[in-house]
């Protein structure tokens, strides 16, 4: 097929607006932000469920150290009970064995409490760390929105660049001949890449493959006109 070199020389610029527009999809699609709202993402959710675990532990243990403060209590009350029987006591005997009672209690009630001790710093020991990891979550929040917030402002500014050569695209497509466009369109669906590039210094600017000058004599010896196709990228080669 033929067409004026006019007519050519319009593919290539809407080859240009063409792989401007690619240009701004990709930047889109592959935003570095993108990956590093998945990492800040994904370590919010370690620290959560972190969080969660810890919370649970520090529960169980704050069952066990209440069950204790109860058992605490019922010795505490238990020797009260027996410090007035023997304050009231008459019998010698029974004096003794209260005693004897009340210094096991004593025992008891202090073993109790060293394991309590115990727990409770289990607790403050859970409780901290579970702390620490809140900060780092807070962070990573704060981390996450920032990110957020300038992923979605730079693909404002792509979208608006798109639809901006979008428009100039939709201009430039009614100036060009209908067998040429459906044909340029052909090898748009077809080929990644400018659909139509010039020959420029022995070289095709789509692919910028140079050929040889034998080939570059050959190219050029056909009417301008004639619509050629780049060997290598298929793109249409304007000789213009
Ligand atoms: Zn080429």
């Amino acid at each position: 097929m033929k067409a004026s070199v006019e007519q050519q020389l319009l593919a290539v610029e809407l080859a240009k607006l063409d792989q401007e527009f690619n240009q701004y999809s990709s930047q889109a699609k592959h935003h570095p932000k993108r990956e590093v709202i998945i990492k800040i993402t994904d370590e919010i959710e370690k620290l959560e469920s972190e969080i969660i675990a810890l919370t649970a532990q520090a529960g169980d243990i704050k069952k066990d150290s209440s069950k204790l403060e109860d058992e605490i209590e019922q010795v505490r009350a238990r020797a009260e009970k027996d410090q007035s029987r023997i304050d009231s006591a008459s019998n010698a005997k029974e004096i003794t064995a209260m005693e004897h009672e009340i210094e096991s209690l004593k025992n008891r009630q202090n073993d109790l409490e060293n394991q309590e001790l115990v727990l409770l710093e289990q607790i403050e020991g859970l409780d901290k760390k579970r702390n620490a990891f809140e900060q780092q979550k807070l962070k990573f929040t704060v981390e996450l929105e920032q990110a957020t917030g300038e992923l979605k402002a730079d693909l404002n500014a792509l979208k608006l660049k798109a639809d901006q050569v979008n428009q100039d695209r939709q201009v430039l497509a009614t100036k060009i001949e209908a067998e040429l466009m459906q044909k340029y369109q052909k090898i748009r669906s077809e080929h990644q890449g400018l659909a139509a590039a010039r020959l420029l210094n022995s070289a095709c600017s789509g692919c910028n493959i140079s050929f040889s000058p034998i080939e570059v004599q050959e190219i050029k010896s056909n009417d301008i006109e004639l619509i050629m196709l780049c060997d290598n990228c298929s793109c249409i080669l304007v000789r213009a």
